[in-house]
Parts: C-alpha cells; structure tokens; sequence
C-alpha cells in the first residue's frame, strides 16, 4: 500500500501553481462491503441464537399447539429466560468491537488518504504534506459511535422481538403463527446492519474528507454525486453547486446525510496559498 504512494512521487514533474481540476475523490466502496459483511455477521448470530434458544423456548410453552393463553405465568419467566440465553450468545464484547471498528477505521483513513494524495499529486504535480493533529480525535470519536452502534444490534432486535413474542403469546396466538412470525423478523437485524454500514462508512469517510481539505486551506468545494440511481434528488440537483466548509448545506456536507456518498470536489487555491509544506 505505502509503495503505491511513493512510485509517483519520485516520477513527478515540476510544480504547477495553478493546479488542474481535481480528480475524481473516489468512495471507499470495498471498506463499505466489507464494514457490511462484518456487520451482517454479527446479525446473523443474533437470529442463530433466537433459533437455538427462543424458537425452542416457545415450543416448549405451546405443546399443544391450540390457540389459548398459557394460563400460568410461567410462561413469561421461560421467555425472559430463552432471550437472556440469546442475547448473552449474541452479544458482542468490547473488545471484539473495539477492535473491529479500530480495524474499519483504519482503513477508511488510509482509503481517504491516498485519494487525497493523488488527487494533490495529479493537481499540483508534486507532492503536498501536512501534519494532521486532529485526525486522531475524528477517527476515536467515529470508533466510539460504532461500538455503541454495534453492540445495539443484537440488543436492540432482541428487545423487539421480545416485545413482539410477549404480546402474540398473550394474544394466544398458535405456535405455528408464532414461528412464523418470528423468523418474519430475521430481516429487521439484517436491514439493520446493512444501514449502519452504509451510514457510519460515508460518514467517516466525509468527515475526513473536510478534515483534509479545510487543513490545508481548502475554503469550498463543488457538491458532486455518484450519480447512480441510489442518489437522492436533492443531491442530483446540487451537482456541481459551490459551498464553503463553513456553511454546510442544511443536511450536512457531503457524507454526512443518512446513506450519503456525494464526494466534495476542492476549489484549490493557487499552489503558493497552500497551506501545506510540498515534497520536490
Ligand atoms: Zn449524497
């Protein structure tokens, strides 16, 4: 990965003060797949453990199968106990989850960073540096959203479908249409995962995008979209609108919206008005 950034550097041209139009800032698409892949996982044990434990929990209360509400209370302290079961196999330590955020982090930022490079490099044509003092701080704050986002993900489904399996018990609903029912539910903690990856990835990688841009004297950008048929309407019509990094747009800049992966393409000043130190 580090090669890749220097190879460039040593064949660069002499520097241009007037930069050329910015590249492409590309989106880190394979982090995002992975982020989701990681996530779907942590789903999918959470329905594991509701088939291991719940599902058997209700059959065990419902042998009979005829549509009535189990007369003892008994039932109800079975059920606590069956979730308690899936959610202590679930669930997700700290430090699985700190580590894995720490990990996705870590990527992002090195994804963001040769973008960032190259786009400088292939602008001014040479190399442009700049201590990031900040970066640390952004990057502990986005892991720690994340683990709490994480962790939720199998408390958060159990408690729902807790909620759900208590009232279609008292309602006396069969054992059938309660299986049903629940394995109905197998997609909330899946679409679940899916979001977060989406979200919390384009966030993350907005977020440095600004840091990035603004430490090195990047006043504004123009908004651009990926243009597919994901992207919102609003965004399509802010393609290629100017705003500063100061002013964000009421949603937020790019990345920041839910699901956004809008990219800001920089307005560069000339190459003497950076603030940044540049590599011959
Ligand atoms: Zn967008």
């Amino acid at each position: 990965m580090a090669s890749r950034l220097t190879l460039p550097a040593m064949a660069a041209a002499k520097p241009r003060s007037t930069p050329r139009k910015p590249r492409r800032w590309r989106y880190p698409a394979g982090q995002e797949a992975d982020y989701q892949r990681r996530l779907a996982s942590i789903a999918q044990a959470a329905i594991g453990a509701v088939e291991k434990h719940v599902l058997p929990a209700l059959a065990g209360l419902r042998q009979d199968d005829i549509q009535n509400t189990p007369e003892s209370e008994g039932w109800f302290e079975s059920l606590r106990r069956a979730f308690v079961s899936a959610l202590a196999e679930a669930a997700v330590n700290n430090t699985q989850a700190n580590e894995l955020v720490a990990l996705v982090a870590s990527r992002v930022e090195r994804y963001n960073a040769q973008q960032y490079h190259g786009l400088l490099r292939q602008a001014y044509g040479v190399d442009i540096t700049k201590a990031e003092p900040k970066l640390p701080q952004l990057m502990r704050m986005w892991e720690a959203e994340n683990v709490g986002l994480i962790k939720s993900i199998p408390q958060q489904y159990l408690d729902t479908l807790h909620g759900r399996v208590v009232a279609a018990v008292r309602k006396g609903t069969s054992l059938r249409d309660m299986t049903r029912q629940v394995r109905d539910t197998y997609n909330l903690p899946r679409n679940r995962a899916e979001l977060i990856a989406r979200d919390q990835i384009g966030k993350l990688n907005g977020d440095l995008t600004e840091y990035r841009q603004t430490n090195i004297g990047v006043k504004s950008y123009l908004w651009r979209g990926v243009m597919d048929v994901r992207e919102r309407e609003e965004h399509v019509e802010r393609e290629g609108e100017e705003f500063q990094w100061d002013t964000p747009p009421p949603d937020g800049h790019p990345g920041q919206p839910i699901r956004c992966r809008c990219w800001a393409e920089p307005k560069l000043p000339l190459l003497d008005d950076l603030d940044a130190l540049i590599v011959h």
